[in-house]
């Protein structure tokens, strides 16, 4: 695997490959890289000739300089990983690299970034959207791959792609979880023993409620059981508990007619904030 630094070397080493009709798949990550992380590297390697992934731990869309500061670090045990799974190249930027100086622009996704993780994380979005524009302006891959996990995300990369006409392909992964239930994420790492048992609620009322859901409840009645069993891990604090339509993101008050439809959840465990969703029909 190589490791590029700047964006002269990742042009001199990629544009050979583009113009011998290689196809180029990019995985953006901030690095702690977990099996969810790789699962997107293997999807990409059956997809596309090369795989390029990106480790940058993006300082625009943190809202939380705490959360910023504390965010995991594996160099080390993330280019093992890389290496052995097979990855081509690592994009491996420092900040100067990225933001040579403070972007001015600023993009409004209306209504996708003024509800859940864009209400609860003002500002986020806006970072997701500069640094993934500059991803892929660096690497100009044929396609780029992102974890259904972060489903808000996907829903904002995917408007980005559409309304400024980027020319790439984006793929989405379904989540991986541990055996438990519990979503890989890098934020794990900064849980306790305590509070990563205690975490297990979030996947254990996702999959609660869309099985009630299924069985025809009331979404309201199932907000009101999802509440109790909140109420009784001291360990978790809720923020929101939602189901929404998949794309758009409209939160809906019951299932109706809508076909396309998830639950979004976020929930702290001390100042560990996780988030997750679960897809109804599929
Ligand atoms: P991150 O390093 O957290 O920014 O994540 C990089 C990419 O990996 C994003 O597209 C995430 O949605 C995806 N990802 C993170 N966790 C998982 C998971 N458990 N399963 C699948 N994809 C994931």
């Amino acid at each position: 695997m190589y490791i590029l630094g700047t964006k002269e070397e990742v042009n001199n080493n990629l544009h050979i490959l583009r113009n011998s009709n290689k196809t180029i798949g990019l995985v953006p990550t901030m690095g702690a890289l977990h099996q969810g992380h790789l699962e997107l590297v293997k999807i990409a390697k059956q997809y596309s000739d090369i795989v390029v992934v990106s480790i940058f731990i993006n300082p625009t869309q943190f809202n939380n300089q705490e959360d910023f500061e504390k965010y995991p670090k594996t160099l080390d045990k993330d280019l093992e990983l890389l290496d052995k799974s097979g990855v081509d190249y690592l994009f491996l930027p420092d900040t100067m690299e990225i933001y040579p100086s403070k972007p001015m622009l600023s993009i409004d996704f209306g209504h996708l970034d003024k509800i859940l993780e864009g209400s609860f994380r003002p500002g986020h979005f806006n970072g997701v959207g500069i640094v993934v524009s500059k991803l892929l302006n660096i690497v100009k891959p044929h396609q780029a791959y992102f974890g259904q996990k972060d489903l808000q995300q996907v829903a904002i990369i995917k408007r980005l792609v559409h309304d400024l006409s980027f020319d790439v392909k984006i793929n989405v992964v379904p989540t991986v979880r541990e055996e438990d239930g519990v979503a890989l994420s890098s934020r794990n790492l900064r849980l306790n023993s305590e509070s990563r048992q205690a975490a297990r609620i979030i996947s254990k009322t996702l999959f609660f409620a869309k099985s009630e859901l299924l069985g025809g409840s009331p979404w309201l009645s199932i907000r009101k059981k999802i509440n109790q069993m909140f109420e009784s891990e001291p360990k978790a604090k809720l923020e929101y508990f939602e189901l929404v339509t998949s794309d758009s993101f409209y939160v809906l008050e019951d299932i109706g007619e809508e076909k396309n439809v998830s639950i979004c959840t976020a929930a702290y465990f001390g100042d560990v904030r996780l988030i997750d969703n679960i897809s109804i029909f599929d």
